[in-house]
């Protein structure tokens, strides 16, 4: 289906909206698509009966646009699938979402990809885009088929081994000179694999304290250094992953101002949560809900990544969405997967760590979540305004409630968030996929 395309017949009238966080207005949505955004749109004369969705205090948004997903659909469907996934997705306000490709398979041919694709289209909940993988079987030896995924109906645009690195400079620097042939982009996993041999989090004071081999900032930082390069040189498009240490947003900052086509992401829990709750946290010591790759680092660079958001050095918000079943997160610490669950609760994150501390503005929270994300998978109608002949793509939420993180109510298959026992704000009412309501009160319709 083409994402620009309604799906037909019903109309509706979202009530007294505030379209990122602006004054109150009315949404009419026709055919898919946005028809009239304006004041006391009922009651005008020629307008057919809709049904109306109230709205007043809550803010719109466009549909949120994820670029890092892992639905684990083939090959882990004990964790996650792509019909758990989306729901999950729609619940957090997600109308799209990129699948990254370590399933099992790999997503590394046509064939996976369109298998994933239609997948995601069955769901019918939230549009499910394919990365395929830059190497085959994620080996980091030979790169796949790029043009065989780009051209099949996944029309696949993000290339990614994540999970992995691909550490190759050459492999490296022919991926990004051969996406550039269909305006894709390489989205790498920065870790350089000899610096991290053995590592089970950030490497520093915690770490000593609790004799847990480190994880060093520059086996990251080292990585995104080398890859700025290249891209420059083949000038080509590099998205980094997950950023995740003040060093990194340096680098990315100082690639930017020589005008390279880099971009970057960071994920929710690297704007809150710190490697100090390794050690003290409500869940106890050692508890590897925290474990995550990359680490959690220090308060320091949580600081760093929350201005590098605000100031758009790095320029979109991704879930990393990774979900485990109970037995690969509850046990010992070394043993234990890494990856947290995330699309449920990322609306929520961010609005404590950015919209609370005054950083960014909804608008701000819609450019990073909505629009940057689209724009760097090239997704076409997603992260559009809420205008008059746009995909009708809206998120409903409301930011003044505050309430205890119950995963008991989540969607996802998996239950491995790390923000259970604490509690943060806002909730999402609703969501519109191409007009039609996949969330309604805050529950799958
Ligand atoms: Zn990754």
């Amino acid at each position: 289906m083409d994402e620009r395309n309604g799906t037909g017949g019903e109309s509706l009238l979202i009530r007294g909206a505030r379209i990122l966080g602006g004054e109150p207005a009315d949404i009419l949505v026709h055919d898919g698509l946005v028809a009239e955004v304006g004041r006391d749109l009922e009651g005008r004369p020629g307008l057919e009966p809709v049904e109306i969705v109230e709205a007043a205090g809550l803010i719109a948004l466009p549909g949120l646009v994820d670029l890092h997903t892992h639905l684990r659909e083939p090959g882990r469907e004990d964790a996650e699938t792509v019909e758990t996934g989306t729901r999950a997705a729609a619940l957090g306000g997600y109308t799209a979402v990129h699948a990254m490709a370590n399933t099992d398979p790999v997503a590394d041919t046509a064939g996976v990809v369109e298998q994933v694709w239609r997948l995601g289209q069955e769901s019918g909940r939230c549009d499910v885009r394919p990365v395929g993988a830059v190497t085959v079987g994620l080996q980091g030896e030979r790169l796949a088929e790029l043009g065989a995924m780009a051209d099949s109906a996944a029309r696949v645009r993000v290339f990614s081994d994540d999970g992995k690195c691909v550490s190759d400079a050459v492999l490296m620097r022919r991926a990004l000179e051969y996406v550039k042939a269909f305006d894709g982009v390489v989205a790498q996993h920065a870790q350089e694999p000899r610096l991290t041999a053995g590592a089970q989090m950030n490497e520093g004071a915690v770490s000593g304290r609790l004799g847990l081999t480190g994880w060093p900032a520059v086996a990251e930082e080292a990585i995104i250094s080398r890859d700025c390069l290249l891209a420059a040189h083949v000038g080509s498009r590099l998205h980094i992953c997950h950023v995740s240490t003040a060093g990194s947003v340096e680098i990315i900052r100082w690639a930017k101002s020589k005008g390279w086509d880099v971009t970057a992401e960071v994920t929710p829990h690297h704007l809150l949560l710190t490697d100090e709750l390794v050690e003290d946290s409500p869940v106890g010591s050692y508890n590897p809900i925290y474990k995550v790759n990359p680490p959690l680092r220090t308060r320091a660079d949580v600081m760093a990544l929350r201005e590098a958001l605000a100031d758009g050095t790095i320029d979109c918000v991704a879930t990393d969405h990774a979900p485990h079943p109970v037995e690969d997160k509850e046990t010992e610490w070394a043993a234990a997967a890494m990856g947290m669950i995330g699309l449920e609760t990322a609306l929520a994150v961010v609005q404590e760590a950015m919209v609370e501390t005054g950083l960014l503005d909804w608008a701000g929270v819609a450019e990073r979540m909505s629009r940057t994300p689209a724009r760097i998978g090239r997704l076409a109608g997603h992260g559009r305004p809420i205008e008059a002949g746009e995909p009708a793509n809206i998120t409903l939420y409301d930011p003044s409630v505050r309430a205890a993180v119950d995963p008991a109510g989540y969607a996802s298959k998996s239950r491995n968030t790390p923000y259970e026992g604490l509690t943060l704000p806002g909730r999402v009412v609703a969501t519109f996929l191409r007009g039609r309501p996949t969330v309604l009160d805050g529950k799958l319709t």
